[in-house]
């Protein structure tokens, strides 16, 4: 068993892991840079270490700072949240030489589904539906456009190192190709240092749906159903939710079942989310998280259960404490991501919080490092704030989450929580009718300044 474990991130996910060690017996210890000395994750670890300068790559990215902390304080084992290092193979491999635990999958597993284009291969492979597509990598122009005449345009490019939504555009056209081809190869280069691209056909009106999967690192792999994440703008997520409107029993039981026979099959070990597209009833891949996402306390809710402690869990070697039978859902849950972001533009809006007020009662739960006073750095990503609500169904749970909109006070920086207001009012949310198109649309309709 761990006595203790290091958090090598910050803000509500560091919150979110040390809330879970604690309830486990599990001594926390929280890194920060000098710009998070007063940060809430600080604050409420057991013990904290100062692990650089504000800027994450020579703090939170630094891994030689982070093994040194776990050295100076004990921790045993390394939990890295999202984001930050918690997809980077290099680092679990160095962490696994220091003798330490890295609290997440193999190098090999994240090494795998990190690059987009062995990921899908691999998938393919274990009999995941993919995205129609090219073999792999296009190494030029010319065959992009004979996989464009190929396929059928619009087809989207994508960098095979990318994610955070960069690295990918679109073709409508062959005379959009050229253009698209090169912006693509260009971003995945200075993005993220490979300029490899792949091609996929573009699917049109699609939902986001993906598939949580959790294994024991031992042959043995459940899966706890999928969340819809289609209200996106950029191709990032902004409101989830669990069950998906869409999806039916039978359906998700299906996929359910690909999924974890999937990650069974390569020993998966912690928690992994497969992504698809799903348009007319069938699903396609476009790529594996190795990692907890920003979205897990959907499925949480629905489920009753806490990833972060079956992470844990399976990190010390321990079994999983549930098996597919003993998962069954449980009403609905919505997530909201909060950010400290001006409308209509969404800018970045860091400044101090003058009156913090969290919302509660029912099947509410905020997680959240802000408190009075606090000051938003002007450093790291802009989330401030996740509201979940849980209700018996879906309609129970929009009014809650209205509810509770209603309730939570953000003063001092501008937040996304108008838009949210916004969104509730429209009767494609309250209905479920929605892809990931719908957002941008709507975006452009009522909110472009
Ligand atoms: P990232 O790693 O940057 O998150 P993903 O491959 O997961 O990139 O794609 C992010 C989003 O981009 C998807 O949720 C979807 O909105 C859009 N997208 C990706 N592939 C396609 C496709 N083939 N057709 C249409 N939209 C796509």
């Amino acid at each position: 068993m761990f006595d203790k474990i290091l958090i090598a991130n910050r803000g509500e996910i560091a919150l979110r892991v040390i809330r879970a060690a604690r309830e486990m017996g599990i001594k926390s210890v929280a890194v920060h840079s000098t710009a998070d000395a007063d940060a809430m994750h600080v604050r409420m670890a057991d013990e904290s270490v100062c692990i650089g300068p504000p800027s994450s790559i020579n703090s939170y990215l630094s891994i030689p700072a982070i093994i040194s902390a776990c050295e100076i304080t004990g921790a045993q084992a390394i939990h890295p949240g999202y984001g930050f290092l918690s997809e980077n193979a290099n680092f679990v491999q160095i962490v696994e030489d220091h003798g330490l635990t890295f609290i997440g999958p193999t190098a090999q597993h994240i090494r795998t589904m990190g690059d987009k284009i062995t990921a899908k291969d691999t998938m393919k492979e274990l009999g995941v539906p993919c995205v129609p597509g090219s073999d792999g990598g296009v190494p030029d122009l010319e065959t992009a456009q004979k996989i464009g005449a190929d396929i059928g345009y619009p087809v989207i490019i994508k960098a095979t190192a990318g994610g955070g939504g960069k690295g990918m555009k679109v073709a409508n056209t062959a005379a959009d190709m050229e253009m698209a081809f090169r912006t693509a190869r260009a971003e995945g280069k200075s993005n993220f240092g490979n300029d490899e691209v792949y091609i996929e056909k573009y699917l049109t009106t699609p939902r986001h749906i993906e598939i949580q999967v959790f294994g024991d690192g031992k042959g043995k792999a459940v899966h706890l159903g999928e969340r819809d994440c289609s209200l996106q703008r950029r191709h990032q997520k902004v409101f989830e939710e669990a069950p998906g409107p869409s999806i039916s029993p039978e359906e998700r039981a299906k996929i359910g079942k690909i999924c974890a026979d999937a990650v069974a099959n390569i020993n998966y070990i912690g928690a992994g989310t497969i992504e698809f597209l799903y348009e007319n009833g069938e699903f396609f891949f476009i790529e594996m998280n190795t990692r907890l996402q920003v979205e897990h306390p959907v499925t949480e809710a629905i489920f009753g259960v806490d990833l972060v402690r079956e992470q844990i869990r399976v990190a010390e070697g321990l079994p999983m404490s549930f098996s597919q039978d003993d998962l069954t859902i449980n009403g609905h849950a919505i997530e909201v991501r909060i950010n400290a972001e001006k409308l209509p533009n969404f800018a970045p809006c860091p400044g101090r919080i003058t009156q913090y007020h969290a919302p509660g009662g029912l099947g509410v739960r905020m997680d959240s490092a802000l408190y009075d006073g606090y000051s938003i750095p002007p450093y790291y990503d802009s989330l401030i704030g996740k509201l979940i609500v849980h209700g018996r169904d879906r309609n129970e749970a929009i009014a809650r989450l209205s509810r509770a909109l209603g309730e939570l006070i953000v003063d001092g920086v501008d937040t996304t929580v108008p838009l949210f207001h916004a969104l509730l009012a429209e009767a494609d949310v309250q209905s479920g009718n929605y892809n990931i198109h719908w957002l941008e649309r709507w975006l452009d309709d009522n909110l472009a300044s």
